[in-house]
């Protein structure tokens, strides 16, 4: 393959890949803007195999044919609730490549660089390396996280900031040793010091952020893997591959900022990995407790089909109990008899950003009776029932309410100002920020306990 039609190849990926980012900005268009994607990135595998010097295709395609199997197995078999950790493990493969492919680039014997050329290919590596550590690990502890093998609560040390700042001062003080280095070996100490230093950075960032900023997190470690992808490309001197992490990497950070603005969080504080909860561990509101008022399915139906208008607010629950599809036949039930439903999201809702939305657009609820919460949370007011299905955290008044809380200062979804507010859950426990819930214990609040979906079901039976 010759560089031009190389270069053309590249061009025509990357216009996909920008094509698939736009597409999938919205439910209608995103199947069109998953197929971009699908073109752009087959084009790029099949251009960058055929175009690079390979010097062995057994090695290259037995790996692919290895690699796809698994990537097909995991793809297949995964729950949709378990989507975010599968993300987060996949940003940790692009952090560990990043790592790699700097080690393998600085120790290439046939790549000879001097001058500036040689300092610039040099930060190249070591920035990669740096950005692909911490992606690696943050985003190990995040599935960890994600999955309940360690506690959503915040890891506090001793002097964090301290650490950290020491940890980046000793990696600019690594990087100058690094450049500065005449040959090979005398680098490789430092690289590798600053390797295990941004490492361990990955791993207490990510320890230190409490449940509820999760969202946060996800998003930033996107925006990392796409630095970091970027960073590779740099070492390879491969256009796309920059182009491709360059997308990846500013529409993460344009993802952190939104999550940050829906957390009430401040975007600068969150890049220095130096931000968690006020408080620390979720105890608050725990005085407030009362009587909690528990209702049936049948008496949840009277209450939706005698109501003029619905509002549904979606949580992780729903996402675990599967229940969209019942919601949307109660949904389709009780707009047949014109009763108004619409539903509430709330940009955090669930595990991953837009959760909501793509289950909902499964079941094929109409997009336009779908509100963001800035779009809906002024109704609530007017709002004769309102069904809360495996929400919690985000329909906490205790953001409002209690400055000592974790979720302090975290916009909600002000269902309380409803006439009436069911909520499904199974019990009384928290939700992933592990803070307790006012909101269960108000006079206008009915608790439907049970799973989500056997709930549902009898909902639909009754209405
Ligand atoms: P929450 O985690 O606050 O609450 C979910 C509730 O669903 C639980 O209280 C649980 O109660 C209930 N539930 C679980 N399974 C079922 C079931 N089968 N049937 C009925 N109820 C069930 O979820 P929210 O969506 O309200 O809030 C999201 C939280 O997750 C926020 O704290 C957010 O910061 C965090 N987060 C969000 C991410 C994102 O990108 N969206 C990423 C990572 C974290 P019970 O056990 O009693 O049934």
């Amino acid at each position: 393959m010759t560089q031009g039609i190389l270069t053309a190849a590249y061009l025509a990926a990357s216009v996909l890949f920008i094509l698939a980012l736009g597409g999938l900005s919205h439910p209608e268009t995103a199947r069109r803007g998953n197929l971009y994607g699908i073109i752009g990135m087959t084009i790029a595998l099949v251009a960058t195999i055929w175009g690079a010097q390979i010097t062995s295709y057994v090695t290259l395609f037995s790996i692919m044919a290895i690699s796809a199997i698994i990537g097909i197995i995991v793809a297949a078999r995964v729950q949709m609730t378990a989507m975010p950790e599968l993300v987060a493990m996949l940003h940790s493969f692009v952090g560990l490549a990043a790592v790699l492919v700097g080690f393998a680039s600085y120790m290439d014997p046939t790549t000879h660089y001097e001058g500036v050329e040689k300092t610039i290919h040099e930060v190249e590596i070591f920035l990669g390396v740096l950005i692909g550590a911490v992606t690696f690990t943050g985003s190990v502890i995040a599935f960890g996280k994600l999955h309940a093998l360690i506690t959503s609560k915040p890891l506090y040390l001793p002097a964090r900031h301290w650490v950290n700042l020491a940890g980046g001062l000793a990696c600019i003080w690594l990087g100058v040793a690094f450049v500065g280095a005449e040959s090979v070996p005398a680098g490789m100490l430092p690289l590798l010091i600053m390797t295990l230093i941004a490492f361990a950075f990955g791993v207490h960032m990510v320890m230190a952020i409490g449940g509820a900023d999760m969202p946060v997190v996800i998003s930033m470690l996107n925006s990392y893997s796409g630095w970091a992808a970027a960073a590779t490309g740099f070492m390879l001197s491969n256009d796309l591959l920059i182009i491709a992490g360059a997308l990846v990497g500013s529409s993460g950070a344009i993802l952190s900022y939104i999550m940050c603005r829906a957390m009430n969080r401040k975007f600068l504080a969150v890049i220095a990995g130096g931000f968690g909860t006020a408080g620390g561990a979720a105890t608050s509101a725990e005085g407030e407790q009362g009587e909690v008022v528990s209702t049936s399915a049948e008496e949840t139906a009277q209450l939706l089909s005698e109501a003029k208008n619905v509002i549904i607010v979606p949580g992780y629950g729903m996402a675990v109990a599967q229940a969209q599809h019942t919601i949307q036949d109660i949904t389709k039930k009780l707009r047949d008899k014109g009763v108004n439903v619409r539903f509430g999201i709330h940009p955090v809702a669930g595990r991953m950003p837009g959760h909501m939305n793509v289950l909902l657009a499964e079941a094929k609820v109409p997009y336009d009776i779908v509100l963001e919460m800035d779009e809906i949370n002024e109704d609530f007011p007017e709002t004769d029932a309102v069904l809360v299905i495996g929400a919690n955290d985000i329909v906490n008044p205790s953001a409002q309410t209690d400055p000592n809380s974790p979720i302090a200062g975290m916009p909600v979804l002000e269902v309380w100002k409803a006439t009436t507010v069911v909520v499904m859950k199974r019990s009384m426990a928290t939700g992933y920020a592990g803070v307790s819930n006012p909101l269960f214990f108000h006079d206008n609040t009915r608790m439907l306990f049970g799973d989500a979906k056997a709930s549902v079901d009898a909902i639909l039976a009754g209405v």
